[in-house]
């Protein structure tokens, strides 16, 4: 097999007439072409030594979602060209019903990766990749203006992908791209430190209550373990030992030694 294959170029073909040509599409709120997107979610996929299913599904995972009514890409028009299993690929990572309200469809969402395959976990880190570090650039760029483009308040927007990025990789811990989202989501939780994430504070006990093997939970992106798989214990300081988040870094437990207030 060739490494740059017939079907990768077929797809790439079939995605820029769907977002450039009949859409004439850009990306939210910019000037860059849309067709950026599916093209950097294939390139993430292929770095990721992906199938090539798996990055074709990449490169078409927005076409049913974004076609024009007139020239609606449909799940046969796929399946003809590129077959069943990218044509699953790509309904797994398009949303479903389009009419319900923004917090319907991402609660809808994040239970729909609780029951995704290998194969659909890798197209969407591909995607959340490529959106959120896009995301993470122009924010670095210009600022709390970017939270413009979207439908939802940053907050909301943030506190979503973290969990979705919490589901994935409590989904597959062996997935490729695993480090990857880690470090996303540490960006992300950057963006809005001394913000909203003050509004849940990390939980204090003191260190005699403290058992490696007691169950946490992060109020943020709702990841759950104990402070042993969570790597994340810093005990450094004579005062406190602290547990943070393994995916979005938010300091979750303190445990506080009993003489710390005396002796400050
Ligand atoms: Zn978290």
């Amino acid at each position: 097999m060739t490494i740059y294959s017939d079907k990768i170029r077929k797809a790439i073909k079939f995605a820029s007439k769907t977002h450039n040509q009949y859409q004439q599409q850009t990306r939210k709120g910019k000037v860059i072409p849309y067709i950026t997107h599916p093209l950097t979610v294939g390139m993430i996929l292929s770095l990721a030594k992906a199938s090539e299913d798996v990055i074709v599904a990449g490169i078409l995972h927005d076409t049913i979602e974004d076609s024009p009514k007139d020239k609606k890409t449909t799940p046969k028009m796929i399946a003809e060209r590129f077959g069943k299993n990218v044509t699953q690929l790509v309904l797994s990572v398009t949303e479903q019903n389009r009419n319900l309200s923004w917090e319907e469809r991402k609660k809808e969402a994040l239970k729909h990766i609780k029951k995704f395959t290998k194969d659909s976990l890798l197209v969407k880190s591909a995607d959340v990749l490529a959106n959120y570090s896009e995301l993470v650039d122009d924010y670095s760029r210009y600022g709390d203006e970017v939270f413009n483009r979207f439908n939802a308040p940053k907050e909301k927007l943030i506190i979503h992908q973290l969990k979705v990025i919490s589901a994935i990789l409590s989904k597959w811990k062996e997935n490729p791209l695993y480090w990857d989202l880690v470090f996303l989501a540490g960006n992300l939780r950057e963006m809005c430190s001394g913000e909203f994430m003050n509004e849940y504070p990390a939980k204090i006990i003191k260190v005699k209550d403290f058992k490696y093997d007691m169950k946490i939970k992060c109020p943020i992106c709702d990841w759950r373990g104990t402070p042993r798989s969570s790597d994340n214990i810093n005990s450094d300081s004579h005062f406190c030992l602290d547990v943070r988040c393994p995916i979005c870094d938010k300091m979750i437990l303190v445990a506080e030694y009993a003489s710390a207030n005396n002796d400050l």
